[in-house]
């Protein structure tokens, strides 16, 4: 394809899409019209029981999420919390042990997260991102660099938690919070499949998405080209 895929910029109305319907329209940058090769490798691996188990799970989860999908037409009318969601899903896939990996500023939401698993039946472990007290200057972090200038601070340690986690054979992750790049590490290292609870936002009590919702008002800057 010449074009990188763009499906956030698609102006085909959703029912008409070429990923909605069979035979539907879509721009010059639509993966779904010319990327058919990649679309396809991609469904092949849906084909191993393990992951075909996950997805159709994940997928009957997702429906559960509503009420009324026998009313035509359809509204979308929610009902379940993502917390809800995450138990709901674990209990499908037949979890007992959970893990949960959270940033030290949300120790106390990390406490009742850990609360309410427990709650629901599952063993959870859980890790703070300080595990192993390892001093930044570990990593190559000078001291004009840490969040406390002039004192000692440990390290966010994102591979240290997903190492205590696997050590501890979680079947599913829970991440809590943390921060950007510290999140990938954590995806990269982890044995188990992890899902997200939060997303830290220092500034937005942890709703990244308010800066979109703001992005026509108070977050405009945001939107201007920085060239
Ligand atoms: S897959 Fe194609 S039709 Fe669907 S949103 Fe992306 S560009 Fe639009």
């Amino acid at each position: 394809m010449e074009k990188l895929p763009e499906c956030a910029k698609c102006s085909v109305k959703p029912a008409e899409r070429a990923c909605r319907r069979e035979g539907g329209a879509g721009p010059d940058s639509c993966p779904t019209r010319h990327m058919e090769m990649v679309v396809e490798k991609a469904l092949a691996r849906y084909g191993e029981p393990e992951i075909r188990e996950f997805a159709r799970q994940a997928s009957i989860q997702e429906a559960q999420c509503y009420a009324g999908r026998d009313k035509k037409p359809f509204v979308r009318r929610p009902v379940k919390t993502r917390l809800e969601e995450i138990c709901e899903f674990s209990h499908k896939m037949g979890y007992k042990k959970l893990g949960l990996a959270y940033c030290a500023g949300l120790q106390s939401e990390a406490s009742r997260l850990q609360k309410v698993l427990e709650a629901d039946g599952f063993q959870t472990a859980s890790v703070i991102c300080k595990v192993g007290c390892t001093p930044k200057e570990e990593i190559g972090i000078a001291d004009a660099e840490k969040v406390r200038i002039g004192e000692p601070e440990s390290m966010c340690s994102p591979i240290g938690q997903a190492e205590v986690l696997n050590e501890a054979g979680t079947e599913f992750n829970v991440l809590l919070g943390l921060c950007v790049g510290h999140d990938s590490l954590f995806f990269k290292y982890a044995k188990a499949p992890t899902t997200v609870f939060a997303a830290k936002d220092r500034v937005l009590g942890h709703n990244p998405l308010a800066a979109l919702y703001t992005l026509n008002s108070y977050y405009e800057r945001l939107s201007r080209s920085k060239g």
